[in-house]
């Protein structure tokens, strides 16, 4: 008899791969198009939702495309706004990089928020405003 019947591990492995590509399909449409922010969204809240409850079955690769993807699809939405000069800032106490870790995105003016969630009092994470990354997803509080 066929085996058809599938474990809940490989359904939830199933669900993950099928989010991932909602989200690549997004940021494949990304480069051309401004229209699929919402659709990017919807992805990304639909793979940090996933992976609230089901942590465990999210492999280190899986984690890692979908922050290149994330990166992505902040850049490529970025990219559609008209260009404008932006005033680069100086580094922190304690800043590694001059620009973000996942879209690259130098440091400038538009980054203003930090996270209250990453942030300590030793070290105050700023929130990337092009892919929205902090100091959550490298912690693993949050996947993307
Ligand atoms: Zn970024
Ligand atoms: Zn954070």
């Amino acid at each position: 008899m066929p085996q058809t019947k599938v474990s809940p591990a490989e359904a939830v492995e199933q669900e993950i791969d099928d989010a991932i590509e909602r989200l690549r399909a997004a940021v494949v449409k990304s480069r051309s198009s401004p229209d699929v922010a919402a659709e990017g969204a919807r992805a990304v809240a639909a793979l940090n939702e996933l992976y609230a409850r089901h942590k465990d079955a999210f492999t280190a690769e899986n984690v890692r495309f979908a922050n290149v993807l994330r990166g992505f699809l902040g850049e490529r939405l970025a990219a559609h706004q008209p260009a404008k000069a932006h005033a680069r800032r100086a580094k922190r106490k304690g800043d590694k990089l001059d620009h973000c870790w996942r879209c690259k995105t130098p440091v400038d003016e538009r980054f203003t928020g930090e996270c209250p969630t990453c942030s300590e009092k030793a070290y105050k994470w700023r929130v990337c405003p092009v892919c929205n990354g902090c100091g959550c997803q490298r912690a693993g509080k949050v996947l993307i």
